[in-house]
């Protein structure tokens, strides 16, 4: 958390950048109200439209790690596979079973129209196509209106969808989507960048990076906002 960067851009250009803990943030955000009692600057929404209680069956998944040694000639009773079984159970049961935690707290903005920019969020990631491992960094921008998210807040949304079997398309558009849904705006960007071990482990075995993204509202009407993201993004990686 502590990489993740954070840019404010007022509509005057200003900028504020900064990587501070990216909870410390809402308070410097809003200025004024900083010791406010959280009640009083928190709004948390009704409960999450894409909520859903995923569970995995631990005892098969012990059973077919166990079959998985087989299938690929090992012996499971050798030493040092004895527990892998078991590792690779509990493994799966904390990839799916994530619980992103509160993702929902709201805080009333001092200054609307801003753009707020998120990015060098990593996220781990599984691909659908090859159940490989994929990296993501994710960078997301949003224009404020009478509410800001809490700025942890984007990398539990990020990893919330990173975490089931994924495309990188499809994660870009959920996270737009939720970002969307909680702070009430179609003014949304996601840029995703994903290196997949599908590509560089196996098939082509070459190292390379996908970029994908979405772009909605102004960031798809209008260049100058679409840039001005594009830029943030691009300086936060120097
Ligand atoms: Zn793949």
């Amino acid at each position: 958390m502590d990489q993740d960067r954070v840019h404010l851009i007022g509509q005057n250009g200003r900028s504020h950048n900064s990587h501070k803990n990216l909870e410390e943030l809402p308070g410097a955000l809003l200025g004024e109200q900083v010791g406010a009692s959280p009640t009083d600057k928190e709004w948390v929404g009704a409960g999450t439209a894409t909520e859903t209680e995923r569970k995995v069956d631990y005892v098969r998944l012990l059973e077919l790690g166990h079959e998985l040694l087989v299938a690929i000639g090992e012996d499971p009773e050798r030493e040092g596979l004895l527990d892998t079984p078991r590792r690779w159970a509990d493994w799966w049961r904390e990839f799916i079973e994530y619980d992103p935690g509160r993702t929902e707290t709201m805080f009333q903005s001092v200054a609307s129209n801003q753009m707020v920019c998120v990015s060098g969020m990593r996220v781990f990631s599984l691909c659908e196509h090859h159940l490989l491992p994929m990296w993501c960094d994710v960078s997301i921008g949003y224009i404020t209106g009478k509410r800001v998210l809490g700025l942890s807040k984007f990398a539990r949304i990020s990893h919330q969808f990173a975490h089931q079997l994924q495309i990188q398309e499809r994660l870009d558009a959920q996270i737009a989507d939720e970002v969307s849904r909680i702070a009430g705006t179609e003014d949304v960007a996601v840029v995703v960048q994903g290196e997949h071990l599908c590509m560089s482990a196996r098939g082509i075995r070459t190292q390379g990076l996908m970029t994908s993204s979405v772009m909605r509202g102004v960031f798809r009407d209008e260049y100058q906002t679409r840039m001005e993201f594009l830029h943030l993004i691009e300086m936060s990686r120097r």
